[in-house]
């Protein structure tokens, strides 16, 4: 039998070959799964999963059906599984090819009139790329259950390590001063935005580096915390990489000990001397409370932004280069004598200026601050690309500049990964990454580590695009852009992702798996996956204040397609959850942004969720992004359940997380890279989103639902109202199913 699509392919990410044979396997009342495999926390976690999936509990015995033996030829991560209908074997190398390959079987697992059954096939899956990551700043307290659950996720996609920046995010023993004056930098600093930066990063004449105050909530994590976060990521075989930023971005250090900062004048120094010998003194007590919480294999040593170079008296005579390279030795040596790896953010080695003369990178350049007007000389450093040791891993993220700084690299002897790695803006994918000197990539998040922030700015979708990438050695199909696209010499600014004209084939597989991956962020199944789910469509039709075409709070849009994408009962089925739009001239509910627009719903009894297929409306909607994480700003309506005793809870609708936008092709474009919500339906041109909302109270009877713009009642709890200058536009509904 032929290998279906890729769209098709029931396994995300990819696996290396999948054969579908005939006949099925069914799995029996009573089924055990036996084998080396069978008694190990790998195989516990599967069958806790099946159980709370599908409500079938298997147990492990000395002979069983399915079958989980260790194949010793089997390289790191790799796995085999066959299926037939007599039985299941799942071969496996590594503990870690295990996890995946047990993920791939309840991947596979099928329900078929009232059955659990397995398609038969033959499976073959390894990993491209031995370095599969994501860089993620310290979490604050409040979300370290997020973190944890997050962790499954990334397993769930086969990443494998996690960069965690430390700064003044954990608890040091030596060293507390260094987490107080942390905290009321945090404080002084603020999240990020354009207030902040001026605070801060501008506010001298020279240019400073950003400060990453959302690290650890602006406070720290003790050191049980984070051995217990590592630990937890372990169990799942992802690494934990602890960033320790060193030479720049230490604001962490330099401001408990201005001693060693090397501009002594500045108020909130960044960057330490390094040819004072403190610098180190403090470093190294610091490494080496970071090396006993996590016990790494390697380190990420920072190094990006270096901004303050040569400036004091003891550094004004030596080379920048030489500066450069002393430091990292001296450190990378430190960590060698106690078996640690070393890598570290590879610009400043780099010697590339631009097409359009623009200077980048370790090149010598003349910088001029927009709001000071201060003019400051960077010397150059690219001549540590041939200085500095070999055994330094470079995260290399100017890839988008051009293609021939990775050709550098290579032609220099050096190993690297792409850092900031981008799914929907890496260019030429299938032509630069077969390089073996590339492990492989990170996906960085420069934002809070929480649920929401990384939803509105569309981190999720970028895992799930570039874990497949990185997974999977189909690597003319799993980039989002077309693989010929030229690797330029463009810059990589917000908003310039390049455009594609179809609807690529990875972007449409990742939509395909959303629905699947939801479970593993949300902590368990959703309420619509459950064997026993019941739905009940609600009717809209009294409530409905707009057709499928007509105007929302002055904008256009047209859902006619939609009415011929509904079968004979007037259904929209996506993934299991029948949708039932209303008929007639109002079929929609329109709620323009910040608008006094208000719709109730009468709803009697319980639900365990509730799933809306709505879509955002909104032509000037702002994207989430670094510079714009506040996700109050991209709150466009709250849906609220109001019990019989009157007690209510609310859902801040989150543009990119739990809304896309209408006019758009999921993924393609930015505003339309919702996770979890995910397209339920689409005529290509334009998208609805399915958002499945928890019940977190399933036995308390409902008496109402609002579905509010916002304009006039703000959210009780959050103090939230939907805000920002005023704009055109808003939330259109177009069903809502309750999940019994
Ligand atoms: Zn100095």
């Amino acid at each position: 039998m032929p290998e279906p699509s890729l769209v098709k392919m029931p396994v995300y990410p990819w696996p290396r070959r999948y054969g579908p044979r005939a006949g099925q396997f069914v799995l029996g009342a009573r089924e055990h799964v036996c084998g080396a495999g069978a008694a190990t926390p790998e195989a516990d976690r599967f069958r806790a999963e099946l159980e709370a999936l599908h409500g079938r509990r298997i147990a492990a015995a000395r002979e069983g059906r399915l079958a989980v033996r260790r194949a010793r030829r089997l390289a790191a991560d790799a796995y085999e599984l066959d299926v037939s209908a007599q039985g299941v074997e799942l071969r496996y190398g590594t503990r870690a090819g295990l996890l995946y390959g047990l993920d791939t079987l309840l991947a596979l697992v099928a329900r078929r009139n009232g059955r659990l059954v397995l398609p038969a096939c033959q499976l073959v899956d390894a990993p491209y790329k031995p370095l599969r990551g994501i860089h993620l700043y310290m979490p604050s307290r409040e979300h370290i259950p997020f973190f944890k659950r997050l962790l499954r996720f990334l397993a769930r996609l086969r990443l494998n390590t996690v960069f965690l920046e430390v700064g003044g995010g954990m608890e040091f023993k030596r060293h507390p001063e260094i987490n107080r004056s942390w905290e009321s930098f945090a404080r002084f600093a603020g999240p990020y935005n354009e207030q902040a930066s001026r605070r801060v990063q501008q506010s001298r004449g020279f240019w400073k580096d950003s400060v990453h105050a959302e690290l650890a909530g602006g406070s720290y994590l003790t050191q049980a915390e984070v051995a217990d976060l590592v630990r937890a990521a372990r169990a799942l075989h992802i690494e934990v990489v602890p960033e320790v930023q060193s030479l720049s971005h230490c604001y962490y250090l330099c401001l408990a000990h201005p001693e060693i900062a090397e501009r002594a004048e500045d108020p909130f120094p960044d960057t330490y001397c390094p040819s004072n010998p403190k610098s180190y003194r403090l470093l190294f007590d610091v490494l080496d409370e970071v090396i006993r919480v996590f016990r790494p294999r390697q380190v990420h040593i920072g190094h990006d932004e270096w901004y303050t170079i040569g400036v004091c008296p003891r550094c004004r005579n030596k080379s920048d280069a030489e500066l450069l390279t002393a430091d990292v030795t001296r450190i990378a040596r430190y960590l060698e004598r106690r078996g640690i790896g070393t890598c570290m953010w590879g610009d400043k080695l780099l010697n590339f200026i631009g097409d359009n003369g623009q200077r980048y990178g370790g090149v010598r350049r003349k910088i001029v601050n927009p709001l000071s007007e201060f003019v400051e000389r960077r010397p150059p450093t690219f001549e540590a690309m041939r200085t500095l040791s070999r055994s330094v891993v470079q995260a290399h993220w100017y890839y988008s500049l051009s293609r021939t700084i990775d050709d550098a690299l290579v032609r220099n002897g050096w190993r690297f990964f792409y850092g900031n790695f981008s799914a929907a803006r890496f260019q030429n994918w299938a032509g630069r990454s077969p390089t073996p000197a590339c492990l492989g990539g990170e996906m960085s998040t420069w934002v809070e580590v929480s649920e929401r922030v990384f939803g509105l700015t569309g981190m999720f979708l970028n895992f799930v695009l570039g874990a497949n990438m990185l997974w999977s050695d189909r690597i003319r199909e799993s980039s989002p852009l077309p693989p010929e696209r030229r690797a330029g010499a463009s810059d990589s600014g917000e908003g310039r992702a390049p455009r594609t004209a179809g609807w690529p084939t990875a972007h449409r597989a990742a939509a395909g798996a959303v629905p699947s991956l939801r479970r593993h962020l949300a902590g368990g199944p959703l309420p619509s996956e459950m064997r026993r789910a019941r739905f009940r469509p609600l009717p809209l039709g009294r409530v409905a204040t707009h057709g499928l075409t007509g105007r929302l709070n002055g904008v256009r849009f047209n859902m006619e397609a939609l009415r011929s994408g509904l079968g004979k009962a007037g259904r929209l089925a996506a993934h299991g959850i029948p949708f039932v739009p209303a008929r007639g001239g109002k079929a929609t509910i329109g709620l323009g942004y910040a608008t006094a627009d208000r719709v109730r719903l009468g709803y009697r009894g319980t639900a365990r969720s509730f799933v809306f297929l709505h879509a955002l409306h909104m032509p000037d909607a702002v994207p989430g992004s670094y510079r714009s994480q506040d996700w109050e700003n991209h709150t466009v309506a709250i849906y609220r359940i109001v019990y019989e005793d009157r007690y209510f809870v609310e859902l801040p609708v989150l543009s990119e997380h739990t809304i896309g936008r209408l006019d758009a092709r999921y993924g393609n474009e930015r505003l339309a890279r919702t996770f979890p919500a995910f397209p339920a339906w689409s005529d290509g041109r334009r998208t609805l989103y399915a958002f499945e909302w928890v019940n977190p109270h399933p036995a308390r009877h409902i008496a109402r639902i609002y579905l509010d713009a916002g304009g006039v009642t703000r959210s009780i709890f959050t103090g939230v109202t939907p805000r920002g200058p005023a704009q055109k536009g808003g939330v259109l509904v177009a069903a809502i199913t309750a999940v019994l």
